[in-house]
C-alpha cells in the first residue's frame, strides 16, 4: 500500500475519437484543477498523459477523465501505469508526436455549436456573421484533414496565418479555441464571395446577404459547404424547384429541406421525441419524417411521397441564409444525375453552371467530398440509410481481431470498407459507380483511408459480378501486389453479414436478403433469397421463383417491362390481351417485342429479384411504370399502401426442388389482377400486397427454422428501406418468437455490402 501523500506518476494512454474535440484542454484544465504536474501530448495513435500527485486524487483525476471528457470526444479506452514520481514542476501541454505506422481515430465533422452561434449572431462579438467561426466543440475536422496527427499543418486550413488574436485564443489552454485547427476570424480566415454562373464576382464581404435575396427571388445557388456544393432553392416556391428539378434531369429523386430550427421543422413535419433528439445532434443529419399535409413546403420537392428529408444547419454560413431568407430552402448534392458532389470552385462552375444561377463559394479548400447523412427512425432506433457527414470515418466496432482487408462494395450507392485491429472503418457514401468521376472519387477516397489509418490491405475482397467497377478495381489493384489475396463474396451473404456485423453477432443466423439486383452463384439474377449464413460461408435454403426481365437494364428501368414478362409467364399471353389500364399505356408492337424476347430467350435474364416483384406490381396497378430513380416503383407503391388498412392478403405457394424452397407467385398475381377487375381500391391492393410478403417471409422463416434450430432472423437488402414492410415483418417474426436483427450503422441497401465482404475476407 502506497502512504497517503507520497507522490506517484501515472502514465495514461487515451484512446478512440480524442484528438481535435477540445481533450488536451480539458485534460489540462482538469490537472489544474487537482493540482498536478506533468504533461499530455497527442501522438499518432492516442493521447499520452503523465501525472504526478498521491494515489487518491491521481484515481479521482482518473474519473473525471473519463466521465466529464468534452461532448465530441468518444473514448474507447483508457490504460494506465503507475511509477515512482518524475519531479515535475508544471503541468503542460507538448508539441505532437508523429510515429510511424501508427494511427487514431478521426471526428467527423460536426455541426455549429451554441457557443459559437452566439458569437455569430452578437453584433458586438468580433466574428458577428463569419461563416467559418468554429471551436474545438463543432466545425470542420474530416473534411479538411489530410494526415495525422490531426494538426494545422496537416489541414487545408495550413494557407491561412492566423491573426495575434485567433493566435492567442489557439495557444491559451483555457480557451475554447485551444488548438482548434480551423480556427479562424474575418481579418485572417476564409472569404465568402459571390459569383454568377460566368464566374464574376457579384459580392464580397455583403455576399451572405446578397445571396439570400437571390434565394427570396426563386434563384437556383450553388453553395459550397462542408464536403461540397448543395443546391439552394426556396422549397415553397414550385417554380424554383420545378426549374433546379428539370436543369439536374431529376424529375422525381426526392429533395431534402433545411430549415432554421425545430420549430419551423414542426410544421412541415410529424415529429417524434427520438427524431427531435437526432435532427438536433451534432451530427445533424437529414431526418426522413412523415410530412404535414398543410406544410408550405411544394410537393414538387418530393413527389407522390409521404415522407420528407429536413435537416437543420449545421454549419455558420446555413445559420446566417436560413435567418436572413426566413424560408425553408432545398438543400440536396450539387452533381447532375449520379456524378459524385461537386467540391472544388473550378470543378463547381464547370460541372453546376447550367443548373445554378449564382455561386456562393470561398477559398477553403475541402480535401474529401462528403454528402449529407440520410437517416431515419425506425422502432425508436436510427437506421442509416446514407452515412456520410457526421458519422463517417467513425468505425464499426468488430467482435474479432480483423487483418488488413479492403472490401470493394458493389455498384449502387457504393461505398468501401478497410478493416484493422478491431475495427472497420467503412467509407462515407461514395455514389453509383457508372462514371469516371464517381471512380476517380472511389479510388481517392481509398488512398485517403489508407493514409489516415495506415492499412495495407493483404486481402482484397469484391462482388461476383464480373462487370462491376469496383469488380474490376479489385482485380486491377491485386494483380499489381503478388502477395494480395483476392476474395469474390456473394451479394446476398455480403448484405447478411454485414447486418450481422452491424449488430455484433458472430452465430448464424436465418438471413433474409431482399434487394433488386446481386449476382447469383448460379450467375442468374438474385434477390428474393432466404440463407442461413456467418462470416464463413451460407447455403441457400429457399428463394423467389426464377422469372425473365425482358431487355435486362431496360426492365429496371422500365417496370412495366418487368410487369408484361411476369405476366406473360406465369398467366399466359391470354394476360396481356385482357382489358388492364397500364397494357392501354404501353405501345402494342412493343409488348408484341416483349413477348417475342422473352419466347426467343433474347436478353431477358431471369431473377429471384424481390425488388423487381415490388416493380411489377406497381406497373401493373398502374402506379410507376417508368422510374427515374432506383426504388422509385416500390416506394410509391409504398406510399399509397398507408391509405388503407387492413389483414387481408393475397395467396402464394411454396415448392420443395433439390432441398430448396421456392417462393411461387402466380396466385399472387391472378389475384391482384382479379381485384383490379373488381375495381378494388389500389390503396386497398397494395396494402393486402405489403401483408402478403410480411407473411411469405415469416412463413419460410419458420420453416428454416424448424430444419436448422435457428431463431435469429438478419433482414438486409434495399427493399428493407420500405418501412411499412419492415414494420409488418418485424413485429410478425418476433411474435412468432424469433430476435430480429437490422441494420443501424450501415445502410441496408448497397452502401453495406463492402462491410460484409471485408468481414467475410476475414474469415476465408
Ligand atoms: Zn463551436
Ligand atoms: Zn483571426
Ligand atoms: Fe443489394
Amino acid at each position: 500500500m502506497t502512504k497517503a501523500g507520497t507522490l506517484e506518476l501515472a502514465r495514461i494512454s487515451a484512446r478512440g475519437v480524442v484528438q481535435g474535440v477540445g481533450f488536451r484542454p480539458f485534460v489540462y484544465q482538469l490537472a489544474t484543477k487537482y493540482n498536478l504536474k506533468g504533461w499530455v501530448c497527442n501522438t499518432s495513435e492516442d493521447v499520452k498523459i503523465e501525472v504526478e500527485g498521491d494515489r487518491e486524487t491521481l484515481e479521482r483525476f482518473l474519473v473525471e477523465l473519463q466521465g466529464q471528457a468534452p461532448p465530441l470526444a468518444q473514448i474507447e479506452s483508457v490504460s494506465t501505469t503507475y511509477h515512482p514520481s518524475a519531479g515535475y514542476k508544471e503541468f503542460e501541454i507538448r508539441h505532437s508526436l508523429a510515429e510511424e505506422g501508427k494511427y487514431q481515430l478521426i471526428s467527423p465533422d460536426i455541426a455549429t455549436c451554441q457557443a459559437c452561434l452566439r458569437e455569430i449572431f452578437n453584433p458586438k462579438d468580433r466574428r458577428y456573421h463569419y461563416p467559418f467561426t468554429n471551436c474545438t466543440n463543432c466545425g470542420p475536422r474530416f473534411t479538411i484533414i489530410e494526415d495525422i496527427p490531426y494538426d494545422r499543418p496537416k489541414t487545408t486550413m495550413r494557407y491561412f496565418k492566423m491573426c495575434p488574436e485567433c493566435q492567442a485564443e489557439y495557444d491559451n489552454p483555457l480557451d475554447r479555441r485551444f488548438h482548434a485547427q480551423p480556427n479562424a476570424c474575418p481579418k485572417c480566415g476564409p472569404q465568402l464571395e459571390l459569383i454568377d454562373a460566368r464566374g464574376n464576382c457579384v459580392a464580397g464581404s455583403n455576399a451572405a446577404t446578397a445571396a439570400s435575396q437571390l434565394l427570396k427571388d426563386g434563384k437556383i445557388m450553388a453553395i459550397k459547404g462542408l464536403g461540397g456544393f448543395l443546391l439552394a432553392c426556396d422549397a415553397t416556391n414550385e417554380k424554383a424547384v420545378k426549374l433546379l428539378r428539370q436543369r439536374k434531369r431529376r424529375p422525381f429523386k426526392p429533395l431534402a429541406i433545411m430549415v432554421i430550427d425545430i420549430d419551423e421543422a414542426r410544421r412541415h413535419c410529424h415529429i417524434s421525441e427520438r427524431e427531435e433528439k437526432l435532427l438536433t445532434s451534432p451530427q445533424s443529419p437529414i431526418v426522413l419524417m412523415w410530412w404535414k399535409p398543410g406544410s408550405t413546403v411544394c410537393q414538387a420537392v418530393a413527389p407522390n411521397l409521404k415522407y420528407l428529408g429536413v435537416m437543420l444547419p449545421y454549419t455558420p454560413l446555413h445559420h446566417i441564409l436560413l435567418r436572413e431568407t426566413g424560408i425553408p430552402l432545398v438543400m440536396t448534392s450539387g452533381n447532375i444525375s449520379e456524378e459524385p458532389i461537386a467540391k472544388d470552385n473550378d470543378e463547381a462552375l464547370r460541372r453546376l453552371s447550367g443548373i445554378a444561377d449564382y455561386f456562393l463559394v470561398h477559398n477553403r479548400d475541402i480535401y474529401a467530398r462528403y454528402d449529407d447523412s440520410v437517416t431515419v427512425i425506425e422502432r425508436d432506433d436510427i437506421q442509416l440509410t446514407r452515412q456520410a457527414r457526421g458519422y463517417a470515418p467513425y468505425p464499426i466496432h468488430l467482435t474479432f481481431k480483423a487483418k488488413q482487408v479492403l472490401g470493394c462494395g458493389a455498384e449502387e450507392k457504393n461505398t468501401f470498407c478497410l478493416t484493422k485491429d478491431n475495427y472497420a472503418f467503412v467509407s462515407q457514401h461514395i455514389g453509383d459507380m457508372e462514371n469516371l468521376e464517381t471512380m476517380e472519387h472511389f479510388e481517392n477516397t481509398i488512398v485517403l483511408y489508407k493514409k489516415l489509418f495506415r492499412i495495407k490491405p493483404e486481402i482484397i475482397a469484391h462482388d461476383l459480378h464480373p462487370e462491376y467497377l469496383a469488380t474490376k478495381y479489385a482485380l486491377e489493384l491485386a494483380s499489381q501486389f503478388s502477395d494480395v489475396k483476392l476474395v469474390p463474396v456473394q451479394h446476398h451473404h455480403a448484405h447478411i453479414v454485414s447486418c450481422m456485423a452491424d449488430n455484433k453477432v458472430e452465430s448464424p443466423v436465418i438471413g433474409v436478403a431482399l434487394d433488386g439486383t446481386g449476382y447469383g452463384s448460379d450467375r442468374y439474377i438474385w434477390g428474393g433469397e432466404f440463407l442461413v449464413a456467418d462470416y464463413k460461408g451460407f447455403i441457400r435454403k429457399g428463394h423467389l421463383e426464377y422469372l425473365p426481365l425482358p431487355g435486362g437494364d431496360a426492365a429496371i428501368k422500365g417496370p412495366y417491362r418487368t410487369a408484361v414478362g411476369y405476366l406473360l409467364k406465369l398467366l399466359g399471353g391470354d394476360s396481356l390481351t385482357c382489358e388492364l389500364a397500364f397494357l392501354k399505356e404501353i405501345d402494342a408492337l412493343e409488348i408484341k417485342l416483349i413477348k417475342r424476347q422473352i419466347q426467343a430467350n433474347l436478353n431477358s435474364p431471369l431473377t429471384s429479384s424481390m425488388g423487381r416483384l415490388f416493380d411489377a406490381v406497381s406497373a401493373l396497378l398502374g402506379i410507376r411504370g417508368e422510374i427515374d430513380y432506383e426504388g422509385q416503383a416500390a416506394v410509391e407503391l409504398e406510399m399509397i399502401a398507408y391509405d388503407s388498412i387492413g389483414n387481408e392478403s393475397y395467396p402464394y405457394s411454396v415448392i420443395e426442388h433439390d432441398g430448396v424452397s421456392i417462393v411461387q407467385v402466380e396466385g399472387l398475381l391472378s389475384a391482384i389482377i382479379k381485384d383490379l377487375y373488381q375495381g378494388t381500391a389500389k390503396a386497398t391492393i397494395s396494402a393486402k400486397f405489403h401483408n402478403t410478403i410480411a407473411q411469405m417471409v415469416c412463413e419460410m422463416c419458420q420453416s428454416i427454422a424448424k430444419k436448422t434450430k435457428i431463431n435469429q432472423v438478419a433482414l438486409s437488402g434495399g427493399v428493407f428501406q420500405n418501412r411499412l414492410l419492415l414494420r409488418e415483418l418485424v413485429s410478425m417474426l418476433e411474435s412468432a418468437g424469433f430476435s430480429v436483427l437490422t441494420h443501424k450503422q450501415v445502410p441496408c441497401n448497397d452502401g453495406g455490402i463492402s462491410l460484409g465482404q471485408a468481414v467475410i475476407a476475414n474469415f476465408s
